[in-house]
Order: C-alpha cells, then sequence, then structure tokens
C-alpha cells in the first residue's frame, strides 16, 4: 500500500480529496435532512365558537391595525386555522363537510402556488351546494372524493404535513430540497362556514400531537383509498 502510494502520489491525493469532498456533502446532506424533520415548538391551540363570536365585529371595520380582545373572535380564529394553512409545505388533506369561508379559501390558493399538494373528501350531498369551496378547489385541480352511500361524511378535521405523507411524497420527488415543516391536525364540530364559525356554540383544535396527527391521516388514507372510484362523479357534479 505504502509503495502505491509513493508511486502514485498524486492519483492518491485526488482520490482521497475526492473522498473526502463526498464524505463532507453525505454528512451535510444527512444533517440537513435530519434538521428539516425536526419540529418546531409543540403546537396545542383551541379555539372555541359561540354565541359572542361575532359581537366585534364591529371593530373590525375601524382602521387597521387592530387587535381584537375578544377570546372568542371569528375573525382571529379562523386567522388562526389560516395561519396554520399558510405553514404547509408539502399537503394538506381535508376531510370536510361543507366548507364555505373565502378566507380559507385563498390560504389553500396561495398554499398549491407553492406546491402545496391538496386533497379533499367531502359529503356527496353538500360537494355541490351553492358557495361550496370545494368545488373551487376542484376547479384549480385539486382531487376530490366522496362516500357514494346515503351516510353522511361528517368529518371535519385537516392535516397538514403528516410525517408519513411527507415521506411519501418525498419519495416521489427526490429532486426537491428537503423543507423544515411541522405535522399538525385541525379539527373539531364547527363546519368551516359563516354559521360554524359565527353563531354557533363550536370548538376547533389545533394540534401538532405525533398520535393524532398519525390517527387522522390513517383514516383519511383509508378514505381516500375506499372512495377512489368517486373522482368522476365529482366531476359529474360540476358540470
Ligand atoms: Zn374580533
Amino acid at each position: 500500500m505504502y509503495d502505491w502510494f509513493n508511486s502514485h502520489n498524486k492519483w492518491a491525493a485526488i482520490t482521497i480529496g475526492a473522498a473526502t469532498v463526498a464524505v463532507s456533502k453525505l454528512i451535510f446532506a444527512t444533517i440537513k435532512y435530519a434538521r428539516s424533520r425536526k419540529s418546531n415548538e409543540e403546537v396545542l391551540t383551541i379555539l372555541i365558537f359561540n354565541e359572542l363570536s361575532g359581537s366585534c365585529g364591529a371593530n373590525h371595520l375601524k382602521k387597521a391595525p387592530f387587535k381584537c380582545q375578544n377570546k372568542y373572535c371569528t375573525r382571529s380564529h379562523i386567522q388562526r386555522i389560516v395561519y396554520q394553512i399558510d405553514q404547509a409545505q408539502y399537503c394538506i388533506d381535508i376531510a370536510i363537510y361543507t366548507f364555505t369561508i373565502i378566507e380559507l379559501l385563498e390560504a389553500f390558493k396561495r398554499a398549491l402556488s407553492r406546491g402545496v399538494t391538496i386533497r379533499v373528501i367531502s359529503d356527496h350531498e353538500m360537494i355541490c351546494s351553492s358557495g361550496s369551496k370545494v368545488l373551487s378547489l376542484n376547479r384549480l385541480g385539486v382531487e376530490v372524493r366522496m362516500p357514494e352511500t346515503t351516510a353522511m361524511m361528517h368529518h371535519k378535521f385537516m392535516v397538514i404535513d403528516e410525517r408519513a405523507r411527507v415521506d411519501d411524497l418525498r419519495l416521489k420527488d427526490r429532486k426537491s430540497k428537503p423543507r423544515a415543516y411541522q405535522s399538525v391536525v385541525v379539527y373539531g364540530s364547527a363546519n368551516w362556514t359563516l354559521q360554524g364559525f359565527n353563531g354557533n356554540c363550536e370548538n376547533c383544535v389545533i394540534t401538532s400531537d405525533k398520535q393524532m396527527t398519525k390517527k387522522f391521516q390513517t383514516e383519511f388514507d383509508r378514505m381516500w383509498k375506499s372512495f377512489e372510484c368517486s373522482s368522476r362523479n365529482v366531476k359529474a357534479c360540476i358540470k
């Protein structure tokens, strides 16, 4: 070996140099990936909606900036949900009975423009109701599925960047650089409508709890597969 290095000094130096660079790159990529998997601070927010939620409505018409002190405020609560959508890096899976809130639609549009993959499961009767933003998302290219039974799809949840789902998407797109993300689930009693957020007594929980995000993602994936054939009927419904 010693003799070989002596007689091939130049090539030995090149080989060692190349190997060092390759190992350094590998270590750097591993650290970067590990960091990207790291969760930020844990999230746990419980939004309560009740008869007081709209009581500050007139104040919101005053000059900005306005920080609402109403802890049940509809506007503030919607912004908390919008904030989570705006943090999405890879994917958003939505299971919602009905959805008409324009601010949420706008946030989903921003997510789509960032390259976030969105999937929607909704109720077969509500999906084509007037004002449904599910159809608006479908027109933007978002695949929508629904159970084709008389039973209701009554869920109200959204999973953002769930870990296993992110890993699946990364496997399909190895060229894109890893991005830091946090898995979050938004769920509760409220439909994403003005009635649900501005008058009804409802709740909405936002949490990064791993078991919760995984559980909701697992059920979403099960439904997605089970309702696979419904996509064409959603398209027929739009026409
Ligand atoms: Zn308010």
